[in-house]
C-alpha cells in the first residue's frame, strides 16, 4: 500500500499516534497526537521525546522521561508494554492517558524504532471516581456518616468469615436509644436528629479503630466488635453505655440534652447469620429495657444502673 495511504489511517483515527526512531527521535505524530497533547506535528517531529517535552509522570507523579521510560525500555529489549501514564498537555494541565507500545523491526529483525500509540482514559477515570463514590455512598447512613445496613452486612460477613477460618471470635451489639419518642415531642424532630448524630459519635469514640458502629435504623445502632471474649464484652457495653450517658447535647433553647441507652451484647457464633445475631442481641437489648433501660445486657451477664 501507498505509504500516504498509511498517513491517512493514521491520521484518522482518535488515537494519538506517534513513532521514534531508535534514538528516540520521533519521526512521526498523527493528528489524535495533536489533538490529545495540544502539540502540532511540526512542534514535535524531530524532537527527541528524551527532551522531556511531554513530562510523562506515573500516578505517584515520578517523571518517566528522565529515567528508562516505557519507550526506551521497548527499544531496549523489543517486548510491547502498555501502561498508565500521565501526559503534560501543552496548556499545562495533566490528562491520563493509557499508552500501549510496539516495537518497529527492518527486514533483518534488527529493533529501528518503536510506535506508542495514546487514548485520553479521563472519562474512564472520572467513572472510576464516580463509582467509587457510589459505592461510598451506597453504605453511609446520610444522617450520622456511619456505615449503614449494608455496611454492617458487609462488616459481619468478613467477621464472620474470620471466625469459621481462622476462629477469631467476635462480639455483636444491638444499641437502642432510651424513650427517644419524648425527646422528639419535646425538642422537635431536628434537635432528634442532632441527638442521633452526638450518640452515634460517642459510640465510635468509646470503641478501637478495628470496631465498627453501623446505624441500624431509627434511634438503633449496631457494633461489631473483633477479638472479643465475653468478659471483655462486658467492659465494651459498660463502656459505650456510660459515655453515652455522660455526653450532652447543647439545646438551642439552653440547657442539655443527655440521653442514655439499652445495649444488648452477644458473641457471635460460627453459624449465625447477621438476621440470627440481630435477634439474639435485640433479645438481650429488650432484657436492658425490661430491667430499667440504661443498661447493658449479655447473653453471658448483665451490667449497668439508673
Ligand atoms: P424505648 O426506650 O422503648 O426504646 O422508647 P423509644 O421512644 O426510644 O422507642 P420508640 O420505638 O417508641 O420510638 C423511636 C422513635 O425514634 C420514634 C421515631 O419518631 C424516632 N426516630 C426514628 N428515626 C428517627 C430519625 O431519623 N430522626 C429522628 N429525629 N427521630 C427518629
Ligand atoms: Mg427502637
Ligand atoms: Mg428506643
Amino acid at each position: 500500500m501507498n505509504p500516504d495511504r498509511y498517513k491517512t489511517i493514521l491520521d484518522s483515527l482518535y488515537d494519538g499516534v506517534y513513532m521514534v526512531d531508535h534514538n528516540r527521535r520521533i519521526v512521526y505524530w498523527n493528528r489524535g497526537a495533536e489533538r490529545l497533547s495540544g502539540y502540532k506535528a511540526e512542534e514535535i517531529v524531530g524532537k527527541n521525546c528524551a527532551d522531556n517535552f511531554l513530562r510523562h509522570v506515573d500516578a505517584a507523579g515520578h517523571q518517566l522521561c528522565k529515567g528508562l521510560c516505557p519507550l526506551a525500555r521497548t527499544l531496549r529489549d523489543g517486548e510491547s508494554r502498555e501502561d498508565t501514564v500521565y501526559l503534560h498537555h501543552k496548556q499545562g494541565h495533566r490528562m491520563p492517558i493509557s499508552v500501549r507500545i510496539a516495537p518497529l523491526h527492518d527486514e533483518s529483525g534488527e529493533i529501528t524504532g518503536a510506535v506508542e500509540v495514546f487514548t485520553d482514559i479521563t472519562a474512564r477515570e472520572n467513572i472510576l471516581c464516580e463509582l467509587n463514590d457510589l459505592r461510598h455512598q451506597s453504605l453511609r447512613d446520610p444522617l450520622t456518616g456511619l456505615g449503614n445496613r449494608r455496611a454492617a452486612e458487609e462488616e459481619f460477613q468478613r467477621r464472620s468469615l474470620d471466625l469459621q477460618r481462622y476462629q477469631i471470635p467476635f462480639g455483636f451489639f444491638f444499641i437502642d436509644v432510651d424513650h427517644f419518642k419524648a425527646v422528639n415531642d419535646a425538642h422537635g424532630h431536628e434537635t432528634g436528629d442532632r441527638a442521633l448524630v452526638m450518640v452515634g459519635k460517642t459510640l465510635v469514640s468509646a470503641l478501637r479503630a478495628v470496631d465498627t458502629v453501623c446505624r441500624w435504623g431509627g434511634e438503633e445502632f449496631l457494633a461489631i466488635v473483633p477479638r472479643m471474649d465475653p468478659a471483655t464484652l462486658a467492659i465494651v457495653g459498660e463502656r459505650m453505655r456510660r459515655l453515652v450517658q455522660s455526653s450532652s447535647l447543647p439545646l438551642p433553647t439552653g440547657g442539655e440534652l443527655v440521653l442514655t441507652v439499652s445495649i444488648g451484647g452477644v458473641m457471635a457464633d460460627a453459624d449465625d447469620s447477621l438476621d440470627s445475631l440481630v435477634a439474639r442481641a435485640d433479645a438481650m437489648m429488650y432484657e436492658a429495657k425490661r430491667g430499667g433501660r440504661n443498661r447493658c445486657s449479655l447473653d453471658c451477664g448483665e451490667t449497668g444502673d439508673l
